[in-house]
């Protein structure tokens, strides 16, 4: 049976000094509960915004201390299931997101999920999407909040972290200390309001080492391609790192010259926005599985 870590006791930042709440071998698979990222605080529209406790925003499950992961390893996290519960809860409001200036006050709206659909309103039912918002590994320095993308993962918000996907993530500390969070039902690129359909449910991952392989950022493998995922202060840093990174990642397992495969990404390789809403600004480059055939790269072998 596969072992379920309960939502109990979330984290709010990844932080070295985190208490695991479990130890895994690698090649463990396990199921992680989260909640919503308020914390299933808001349960009808009519949500007094005055009674959150806004010290519990961005709960992540976890940590899970992964026995054998040390600094200069890659951890590698395969999302096998996102399950999700059938009532979700958007907010927006003064301040946030891209259009927090517009507004005066706070807005909370709960969206009902149905037949893998977002219910917005009796007009439009949106297809799902669901994705992981916050999925991350404890960080070398400070804490960072759950709320707060970067290298270590934590809030990149970016839609294509979804059943099926791959995470590798750079190892920082021993143990890793994985952590998840911030399931959304349904989130389009930018994620403008500042939230996607937020809803709680259950993450089933497989979790392993790869021992020994550097990364600078976290990166996504799909059926279609591979995604790095950079956060900085603003969007051109953060377009600029994710495809130098990329190019220097890809390159070794090439024969091409430089100019030649900054050619070929051109063609192929997507600049994609994640969101433009967190305390970072979070991009992907993404490039096409065909680059992988064509070159026959397995990435970490
Ligand atoms: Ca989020």
């Amino acid at each position: 049976m596969i072992e379920t870590i309960l939502r109990e006791n979330p984290i709010y930042s990844f932080s070295k000094n985190s208490k695991p709440v479990k130890s895994i071998k690698p090649g463990t698979q396990i199921i992680m509960e989260t909640y919503d990222a308020l914390e299933n605080q808001i349960k009808s529209d009519v949500t007094l915004v005055n009674h959150l406790d806004w010290n519990r925003v961005n709960p992540a499950t976890g940590p899970v201390y992964v026995e054998g992961a040390k600094p200069g390893d890659i951890l590698k996290v395969t999302i096998d299931k996102l399950e999700i519960e059938n009532q979700g809860v958007m907010l927006t409001g003064k301040g946030l997101g891209v259009m927090g200036h517009r507004l005066k006050a706070f807005d909370v709206k709960i969206v009902p999920i149905k037949d893998g659909k977002a219910i917005f309103d009796e007009k439009l039912a949106i297809p799902l999407n669901p994705m992981i918002g916050v999925i991350g590994v404890a960080p070398a320095g400070e804490p960072v909040s759950c709320g707060t993308p970067g290298s270590h993962g934590g809030n990149m918000d970016t839609k294509l972290v979804t059943e099926g996907a791959t995470m590798f993530f750079p190892v920082f500390v021993e143990g890793a200390l994985l952590a998840i969070g911030d399931i959304h039902a349904a989130m389009g690129d930018g994620e403008i309001s500042v939230t996607g359909v937020e809803v709680s449910g259950r993450v089933t991952i497989t979790v392993d080492i790869i021992k020994e392989n550097y990364l600078p950022n976290p990166l996504l493998e799909n059926q279609e391609g591979i995604a790095l995922i950079v956060s900085a202060k603003t969007l051109d840093e953060a377009v600029k790192t994710s495809v130098e990174q990329m190019i220097d990642i890809l390159h070794p397992y090439t024969d091409l010259t430089l100019s030649h495969i900054i050619m070929l990404m051109s063609l192929i390789g997507q600049v994609q926005i994640s969101q433009v809403v967190d305390p970072l600004v979070t991009v992907r480059f993404f490039v096409s599985k065909c680059f992988l055939e064509a070159y026959n790269i397995h990435l970490f072998e």
